[in-house]
């Protein structure tokens, strides 16, 4: 097992059955968080880049099983923020100092490509990259975000599983989600992808897949979360992910795509309170802090125990850099895009 870990430090290559050993074995999991430390410390060092997350609506059209947005939960009030009120909430965030916005919702076709343009376009007045992660769109859509000034897009594959994928997000196509990444990839965007860990009927094969489509694709970033069940979605009685095996994923894309940008998520941290410093010490250095104003942050529940639902934007922004500082780390000044080592 050292060997293989050894092998992943050095060449950043791994088999499909050598992941899988990785991830079927725990006794070595001390020696996978430190040697993804290493190789974080090493390509992309000490600082973190920190993204500020404007969750804009939580209208969705999609039906995804695991996801309390999903269109039939009518346990959620819902909302959409008006153009100028994101453009604000921006403001707001760049002057506490963030240099990367995160516009995040449901697949809410409200924002028809006008309105997303003028968002976009004012939004990039204030100097920052710009990433959206706002579903399925076709690539006419995707272009003209990028023209107005989107520099990155965040699509997680969540599984690739094909029939399981299918299965949980009935009505959506695997191939389309691919298409969709390739085409993101195409127009020059920074590209995010990702998977939840533990869901219903994923097996660790599968998950050593996940990594490998990661490698295969060379994501720039990659996030990696527990699937957590939500008590309002069809998924409510499953058990979910562990913070563990979320974590040992993460070190492991970590060791396999060592300059890429890996945040450590949010839902690791409401499974761990520790968790997102854990995962900046086990092969992560993004962080994205919640930047959404007053009661939307609550109604924004993709899953239960959200952190932070109750802080603002520069509250946030003060405790995780704390966090970052105490573990002899510091907070990027810049707009923290992916820097290729070769
Ligand atoms: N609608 C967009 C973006 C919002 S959802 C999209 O789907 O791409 C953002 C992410 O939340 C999803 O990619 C999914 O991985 C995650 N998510 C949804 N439900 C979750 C749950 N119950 N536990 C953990 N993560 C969840
Ligand atoms: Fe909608 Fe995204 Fe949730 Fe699916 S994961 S229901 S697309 S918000």
């Amino acid at each position: 097992m050292l060997k293989i870990i050894e092998k992943a430090e050095k060449t950043h290559n791994l088999s499909k059955e050598e992941i899988i050993e990785i991830l079927k074995i725990d006794d070595y999991n001390k020696e996978l968080f430190e040697a993804a430390d290493r190789v974080r410390k090493a390509y992309v060092g000490d600082e973190v880049h920190l993204r500020g997350l404007i969750e804009f609506s939580n209208i969705c059209k999609q039906n995804c099983l695991y996801c309390g947005l999903r269109r039939e939960n009518k346990n959620i009030e819902r909302y959409r923020l008006e153009p100028d009120t994101i453009i604000e909430f921006a403001k707001k965030a760049r002057e506490i100092g963030y240099r990367t916005l995160v516009l995040q919702s449901g697949e809410d076709d409200y924002y028809n490509l006008e309105r997303m343009k003028y968002i976009i376009r004012e939004i990039k007045k204030l100097d920052v990259a710009i990433t959206l992660s706002i579903g399925e769109k076709t690539i006419e859509e995707y272009g003209e975000y990028k023209d107005a000034g989107a520099d990155r897009y965040l699509l997680r594959i969540e599984t690739t599983d094909k029939a399981n994928y299918e299965k949980l997000d009935p009505g959506m196509s695997f191939d389309n989600r691919i298409k969709c990444i390739k085409q993101l990839r195409e127009l020059g965007y920074e590209v995010g992808t990702g998977c939840l860990i533990g869901l219903p009927n994923q097996t660790i094969e599968s998950l050593a897949d996940d990594i490998m489509f990661f490698k295969e694709i060379d994501a720039d970033m990659i996030g990696v979360g527990p699937f957590i069940p939500n008590g309002d979605t069809p998924l409510k009685d499953e058990k979910g992910g562990t913070f563990e095996l979320a974590l040992k994923v993460m070190a492991i894309t970590r060791l396999l795509l060592p300059d890429s940008n890996i945040p450590a998520t949010t839902a690791m941290e409401t499974l761990n309170k520790q968790g997102r410093i854990i995962a900046l010490q086990s092969g992560a250095n993004v962080a994205m802090p919640n930047v959404t104003e007053g009661e939307y942050r609550k109604k924004y529940m993709l899953y239960p125990g959200k952190i932070c639902i109750n802080d603002t934007p520069a509250h946030c922004r003060g405790c995780i850099t704390g966090k970052i500082t105490s573990i002899g780390r510091h907070v990027s000044d810049h707009y923290g895009s992916r820097r290729k080592s070769k």
